[in-house]
C-alpha cells in the first residue's frame, strides 16, 4: 500500500517526509498501458512522471493548504508536458504527452530541455476560491543559475523551494515500473510556518540559508541515500539506516492513492466551451463526440441527442473552460 510518513528531528530545526507510492503508482501506469491509442509511456518518461508524483505528494504534505498542488513540466523535447496533480487528501493523478522518439537513457535534458526552454510550473489551486482569486503559481527553469541543463528533477525542485520559501530543502527522488518514492528534508522556518506561496518569508530565514549545521548534517545523510535503496527498502529501514544517530519523531502515516477528478459534467462543460457550431461540425463528421481523459483513460461519448441537451440546458452560457478535464 502507498504510504507517506512525516517526521521531525527532536530539538532541531529540521523536518522530513518520505513517500513510497506503490499501488497508487502502478495504477497510473496500468491505466496508461491499457490505453490502446497511446500504449505505455517509454520507461524514461514513466520515470520522470513517477518522480513528479513522489515530489508532488511530498510537497503537498509539506504545506498547510487546502487545494490541489499541480506540478507541471513543459518541455521542448519529445515530452511536451508532464503533469502531476495531488489533492489535499493525497489522492493523485498524473499524465504526460509524448510526441517524438525517446531514447532508453534519456534524462531531463533530452526529454524536456533540449533547447534550454523547458520549465517547471508549480500551481497551488485553493479548493474554496473567493471570487476572482487566482491560483498561486511559481515557475522555475530547468537550468542552473550558471545556465547548465539540470539532469535531475530533484535539483529543479530544490531550487524552487529555496526561491519560494527561503528554506534549504534536500530531495531524493526515484521511480521505476513498481515504485515511485521520495525523501524530503527541510530546514524549519525560524518564525511562522513556511508556505510554498512564500508569504511568510523573513530576513532571518534568508540569513540561515546554507549555514545551519544541524540541517547540513542531516542533508548530507539524506543525500547519501541511493536510488536502489529508496526504491527497494521499506520506510523504517531507510530512516533507521540514514538517521540512526538522530532522534526522529514520527507521525501517523498517510495513504496516498490514485484518483481522477474527471467527470461527464466537466467534459460536457468543455464541449459547451467549444461552441455549438464546432460541436455540430464534429457530429456531422463523426456522428459522435468522444473525449478521453488523459489521466485515467475514461472515455466520454456524446451522441447528437446528448450534445443537443448540452446546448439547450438551463446552464446554456459560455462556461469557464479548463484544459484539464
Ligand atoms: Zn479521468
Amino acid at each position: 500500500m502507498s504510504e507517506l510518513h512525516k517526521f521531525l528531528f527532536d530539538g532541531l530545526p529540521v523536518r522530513g517526509a518520505i513517500v513510497r507510492l506503490t499501488d497508487a503508482w502502478t495504477e497510473i501506469l496500468a491505466r496508461r498501458a491499457a490505453n490502446t491509442a497511446t500504449g505505455a509511456w517509454p520507461p524514461p518518461v514513466a520515470e520522470l512522471l513517477g518522480e513528479m508524483a513522489a515530489a508532488g505528494a511530498l510537497m503537498q504534505s509539506n504545506i498547510k493548504f487546502n487545494g490541489a498542488l499541480v506540478l507541471q513540466v513543459f518541455g521542448d523535447g519529445p515530452v511536451k508536458v508532464a503533469v502531476c496533480e495531488v489533492q489535499h487528501d493525497l489522492s493523485l493523478r498524473a499524465t504526460a504527452k509524448v510526441m517524438g522518439d525517446v531514447g532508453v537513457s534519456d534524462r531531463l535534458p533530452q526529454l524536456v530541455n533540449v533547447h534550454h526552454q523547458g520549465r517547471c510550473v508549480i500551481t497551488l489551486d485553493p479548493k474554496d476560491k473567493f471570487p476572482g482569486q487566482q491560483p498561486y503559481q511559481g515557475v522555475v527553469p530547468l537550468n542552473s543559475i550558471e545556465g547548465h541543463k539540470l539532469t535531475k528533477l530533484s535539483e529543479v525542485l530544490q531550487h524552487y523551494m529555496l526561491q519560494s520559501e527561503q528554506l534549504d530543502t534536500t530531495l531524493v527522488l526515484a521511480a521505476d515500473a513498481k515504485v515511485a518514492a521520495g525523501l524530503l528534508i527541510q530546514r524549519l522556518p525560524l518564525e511562522g510556518e513556511g508556505n510554498l506561496a512564500g508569504s511568510m518569508v523573513s530576513r532571518e530565514n534568508e540569513a540561515e540559508i546554507g549555514v545551519n549545521e544541524d540541517y547540513n548534517r542531516i542533508s548530507i545523510l539524506a543525500s547519501s541515500l541511493k536510488r536502489e535503496e529508496l526504491l527497494e527498502l521499506d520506510v523504517d529501514t531507510i530512516l533507521r539506516r540514514l538517521f540512526w544517530e538522530e532522534k526522529v519523531l514520527r507521525f501517523e502515516p498517510q495513504r496516498p492513492r490514485f484518483a481522477c477528478t474527471c467527470s461527464r459534467e466537466r467534459v460536457g462543460n468543455m464541449i459547451r466551451g467549444l461552441g455549438r457550431e464546432e460541436a455540430e461540425s464534429i457530429l456531422a463528421e463523426r456522428g459522435v463526440i468522444e473525449v478521453g481523459c488523459d489521466f485515467c483513460g475514461q472515455q466520454y461519448r456524446f451522441d447528437p441527442v446528448d450534445a443537443a441537451q448540452l446546448f439547450t440546458s438551463p446552464g446554456d452560457q459560455p462556461p469557464v473552460t479548463s484544459a484539464v478535464q
